[in-house]
């Protein structure tokens, strides 16, 4: 059993994909082919926004969003604890400083009292200008963007989503990567939407911020003069052979593969519940499941089982092991778990399974199997 089959995938696909990557081949044009253009447009309509940029990979999708928006030292930018590095490292890169708030136990999500306390505590100390939020869409679940909107304009703060796991998810009607006022995703193969290779973009409603994009991913050159750099940017492109590989992946993610993904957590949740704590998605969200995280009662447990079906062949990942809190990079801002509780008691308890849209019901059934007898014995 694999964790992620990429190669299930592409067999449903290759067709399609080894076309689109035999014209890339044909045409030369591996730099901003025509691909790229057309993914971006199918891209911003598929999440419902006016613009998508496409660059390199999430990372840079997260650091060229905070550069348009000028964050740089002295600023603050809040985010979630129990997340991907990235999400603090755009802003420590940049000068500014991170600062990391607590989950919600539940959903596993920036709690938004935790966002509002942290706020208030950098507006009292007057230190830093609080100036971003970066709500993560942490396993494919949208982060909690009714409230996390009030409390940004209660404080006049930006928020910029990072929907690198979220793509696809949805809150109502609405799409991930439509609730920051700029959003990032990524094209890591594992994601819900991956490419061959790395990739990312970026989306946006703003016309201004959308130009401001392209010409930062391109050193900052002007969009008349490609030789007159009037800003300092970066080169963060995504090349037309990922682009072309990842057309027909996105229309079979729209039609078929989040559904699927959905299934097979509804087999899950419904072989697993009363067992272990299962994925909670509250009223109105829909999840992209970049992972299914169940919880165990406590490290020992987790550690068992994972032991325990390793042996059995069935893969499984502790997303995360640590807080962003406890990471090395971060040990000079003398941060301790007593902060950060849920993240904490969270990172010993977690257990990401099997997830992707072509899993059968009879894995799943094994998997649940073997989870029961595991916690039976
Ligand atoms: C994967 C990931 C990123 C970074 O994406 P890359 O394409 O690997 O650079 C950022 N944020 C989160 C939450 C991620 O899971």
């Amino acid at each position: 059993m694999q964790f992620r089959d990429l190669g299930a995938q592409y067999a449903a696909l290759k067709d399609e994909i080894d076309a689109g990557i035999a014209q890339v081949l044909d045409s030369s044009r591996f730099i901003f082919g025509p691909q790229v253009a057309m993914l971006e447009q199918a891209l911003a309509d598929y999440v419902g926004v006016r613009h998508c940029v496409s660059c390199a990979n999430g990372t840079d999708a997260l650091q060229l969003a905070l550069m348009a928006w000028g964050v740089g030292p002295g600023d603050a930018v809040f985010t979630a604890d129990f997340t991907f590095f990235a999400s603090a490292g755009c802003a420590s890169i940049l000068g500014a400083t991170p600062v990391l708030v607590d989950i919600d136990p539940r959903t596993f999500n920036i709690c938004p009292d935790a966002l509002e306390a942290a706020i208030r505590r950098v507006e009292k100390e007057g230190k830093l200008r609080p100036k971003v939020i970066i709500p993560v869409d942490l396993f494919g679940l949208p982060a909690d963007y009714p409230r996390i909107r009030q409390i940004a304009q209660k404080h006049g703060l930006r928020i910029l989503e990072d929907g690198a796991q979220g793509f696809g998810g949805q809150i109502g009607e609405k799409k991930a990567c439509s609730f920051g006022d700029m959003a990032t995703t990524s094209f890591f193969p594992a994601k819900p939407l991956g490419c061959y290779g790395d990739g990312g973009a970026i989306f946006t409603d703003d016309d201004a911020t959308d130009e401001l994009l392209r010409a930062l991913r391109a050193q900052g050159r002007s969009p008349e003069d490609k030789y007159d750099n009037r800003l300092i940017g970066m080169n963060s492109r995504l090349d037309t052979l990922q682009a072309a590989i990842l057309l027909p992946k996105l229309r079979a993610f729209a039609r078929y593969e989040v559904d699927w993904a959905n299934k097979v957590a509804g087999w899950y949740t419904q072989r697993l519940s009363g067992l272990v704590e299962v994925p909670y998605v509250p009223e109105g969200y829909r999840s992209s499941w970049a992972q299914y995280t169940i919880q165990l009662r406590d490290r020992a447990q987790r550690d068992g089982l994972q032991a325990a079906l390793k042996t059995q062949g069935i893969p499984t990942m502790v997303y995360y092991p640590r807080g962003l809190h406890q990471q090395t990079a971060y040990a000079g801002m003398a941060l301790s778990d007593a902060d950060f509780p849920h993240t904490a008691r969270a990172a010993g308890r977690v257990l990401s399974l099997p997830m992707h849209p072509y899993l059968k019901e009879e894995e799943v059934e094994q998997v649940a199997n073997a989870v029961a007898s595991y916690l039976k014995a």
